[in-house]
């Protein structure tokens, strides 16, 4: 075991015994900070019985402390240069598979069935943030068998995922996480622990699958909630009648009228609830 992943100097020390050079193109910011190491698996309620899938391990400092909690951990990294680094910082736990590949592109199905037990499985990521968005959206939209997703992201990101209805922050992406999610801020995390230091601060946010979702065709939810943020600072009366649902504003007052949504609120004022009101009453929608 090798405690001392998260030290700068030995971050320094084996990154220049192999060579290796930080890519910005893949994100490559790596924890040097124990103790959100740390507060990071606790946010992920990892225990012995748990399975877990980590994103971009890099040098493996998360990875080492989730095996220590975990039954096994699976961890998918992209970049090639990082796999005889990991062989040698993982060294000695056998309860950890790396497998080298692009989280946008593995067979996650596959990966959790053939090497996770089936599932439920915990997800725990520090993520590139060039690709935050994709990434999150497709562990959550995809029906995988996952219980919940601790991720690192912008605080910004963060504060737009956890904003309430009436807020500036909140907008398409809060009613996306929260269709999916039940979403919360675990952590904020300052630049100052990483290696090399990004530009902006970061949140560590536990997102908890929804069981049951609610019961709409989601590509007409998400068409509405797109054309309602699309122009948010027009009544949603205008939004709705000017966005990619190609309905005239008569048809809008209608179905708002039947919602019971006044016709001057704005998309920042209405839940999810509301947005799926509007898509069940919409009339069929050429899609
Ligand atoms: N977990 C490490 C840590 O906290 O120190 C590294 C985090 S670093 C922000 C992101 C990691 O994700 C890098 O190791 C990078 O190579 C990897 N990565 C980037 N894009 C990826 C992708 N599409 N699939 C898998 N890993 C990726």
């Amino acid at each position: 075991m090798n405690r001392r992943l998260y030290s700068p100097r030995y971050v320094r020390e084996i990154l220049n015994r192999y060579g290796f050079r930080f890519s910005k193109g893949l994100g490559q910011n790596f924890l040097i900070d124990g103790n959100i190491v740390k507060g990071i698996c606790r946010a992920g309620e990892v225990s012995k019985e748990d399975y877990v899938l980590e994103i971009g391990p890099g040098l493996g400092t998360m990875t080492e402390e989730i095996a220590l909690n975990a039954r096994k951990v699976v961890a998918i990294e992209l970049d090639e240069a990082l796999l005889p680094i990991l062989d040698e910082t993982l060294k000695g736990h056998d309860n950890i598979e790396i497998v080298h590949g692009d989280i946008l592109k593995v067979d996650i199905v596959d990966i959790i069935e053939e090497k996770l037990g089936g599932g439920p499985i915990k997800v725990i990521a520090n993520l590139p943030y060039y690709a935050t968005t994709p990434i999150i959206a497709r562990l959550i939209e995809e029906d995988l068998n996952i219980d919940s997703i601790v991720v690192m992201v912008q605080k910004e990101v963060a504060d737009r995922i956890v904003a309430n209805p009436g807020s500036k922050e909140y907008g398409s992406l809060s009613v996306f996480i929260n269709f999916y999610t039940y979403p919360e801020v675990a952590m904020e995390v300052p630049r100052t622990v990483f290696m090399p230091q990004p530009k902006v601060d970061s949140a560590v946010m536990k997102l908890k699958l929804r069981r049951e979702l609610l019961e709409v065709d989601r590509e007409v939810f998400f068409k509405v909630v797109r054309s309602a943020f699309g122009k948010r600072r027009k009544t949603i009366l205008n939004s709705l009648s000017s966005g990619e649902l190609n309905l005239g504003k008569d048809d809008i007052r209608k179905v708002l009228e039947a919602a019971d949504i006044p016709f001057n609120k704005r998309a920042e004022d209405l839940k999810v609830e509301h947005f799926a009101k509007i898509s069940e009453i919409l009339p069929p929608l050429d899609i």
